[in-house]
């Protein structure tokens, strides 16, 4: 089987496990797709060779399609094959980026070694230059992890589930706090205390997380606070919210798949937390803990600004970032018009590209409601 067969098939895999499906049988003969996945990068959407060094793991968590002891193909990679391969993806334009990961065999130590000896392979050898984002195994030591970082842009260590409680339901032998947790609290202890010049990097990577949602009882109040924790003492750039597909032939197979709408909420609720000022226990819940249906924005501001509205021409950035609709560029841009002259009229809102019907309510244009003015020109 050559590398770009491996690729697939391994690609098909694990995109059956999003699907809901099964890992494939041997003599499964369903054509599979370019393996080609798509990372938001700055603004962009990049296209990456997404993969596992092996789908042979020694783990059995419970979500997993690869958990050990599950029937169906394993498929690994040899450091060099993969190497050459991703390489002759990257120079055909085919991605632009890696985003490389791994079951583990044979420990997390030798499994991040084979991982670091690809990724050396790949910037070293085969000169790459693309993005590449690393797993970091769970309970990678200082030193590989230090490693991953010179090489890669992006490295990530998934937590799972918001505590060792939750974990222990979903991964019954990860451990939150000394496996996970530390790996991460590493790759910060790195980024505050190493300077990246010394490796020849003018900055180091970023670092992200994911939760798995919907399979382990978690409330969005405990994935919101471990999130805002995430951000704060460890500066990761994202947390993602993995909505949980049950897959057959494991223990969670019986659970109903997590309503992808659920992962949309936490994502703006994520935002707020990240971009907009906001902390985890303003953020409206419902009594037991979950985040209600609609914008957690626009239900704060109903709570908050419908009786005391924010003067746009005097508000701060920070007051601005709270009316539903403005967010960073558009307060922005509020801010530089209002230097130039008052706004006291919808329409200069409109020609700033302001969604007036969502901010009306909430706001005050020299000290008065534009909902009165709203109601007049419609
Ligand atoms: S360690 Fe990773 S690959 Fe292995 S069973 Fe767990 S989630 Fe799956």
């Amino acid at each position: 089987m050559d590398a770009m067969e491996k690729s697939l098939l391994l690609f098909k895999d694990a995109d059956l496990e999003k699907d809901g499906g099964a890992i494939a049988e041997k003599g499964d003969t369903a054509p599979p797709k370019l393996p080609v996945s798509y990372v938001t990068a700055g603004n962009r959407k990049v296209p990456v060779l997404k993969t596992l060094l092996t789908s042979a793991c020694e783990r059995d968590c419970a979500y997993c399609p690869f958990r050990a002891g599950r029937d169906g193909r394993r498929i690994t990679f040899k450091p060099e094959e993969f190497a050459t391969f991703a390489d002759e993806m990257h120079r055909h334009r085919i991605v632009e980026g890696v985003f490389l990961s791994s079951g583990i065999a044979g420990g997390s130590i030798a499994t991040q070694d084979r991982l670091l000896t690809t990724a050396t392979l790949l910037r070293k050898k085969h000169e790459f230059k693309g993005y590449l984002h690393l797993k970091l195994m769970p309970g990678a030591e200082k030193d590989q992890i230090l490693q991953a970082m010179t090489l890669a842009d992006r490295v990530s260590v998934n937590l799972e589930a918001p505590g060792e409680s939750y974990l222990h339901r979903l991964a019954p032998h990860k451990q939150f706090w000394d496996e996970l947790l530390r790996t991460l609290q590493t790759a910060e202890e790195i980024r505050r205390n190493v300077d990246p010049r010394d490796y020849g990097r003018s900055r180091w990577p970023s670092i992200t997380t994911q939760f798995v949602i919907g399979a382990a009882g978690e409330k969005d109040r405990d994935l919101l606070l471990w999130s805002e924790k995430l951000l704060k003492d460890l500066r990761l750039s994202r947390v993602y919210f993995s909505p949980f597909r049950p897959i057959p032939k494991t223990p969670l197979a019986d659970l109903p798949a997590e309503a992808p709408e659920r992962a949309v909420r936490l994502y703006r609720a994520f935002f707020l937390l990240r971009d907009y000022g906001f902390s985890a226990d303003e953020l409206p819940l419902t009594p037991n803990g979950q985040l209600p249906s609609g914008d957690p924005k626009e239900l704060w501001a109903k709570l908050h600004l419908a009786e005391s509205p924010v003067e746009v021409n005097t508000a701060s950035r920070e007051e601005l970032l709270r009316i539903p609709g403005i967010g960073p560029k558009r307060a922005a841009i509020l801010m530089a018009a209002r230097r130039q002259s008052r706004l006291s009229d919808v329409q200069q809102l409109r020609s700033l590209g302001m969604p007036v019907d969502k901010m009306s309510p909430y706001i005050l244009l020299d000290g008065k409601s534009p909902v009165r003015q709203l109601r007049l020109f419609t």
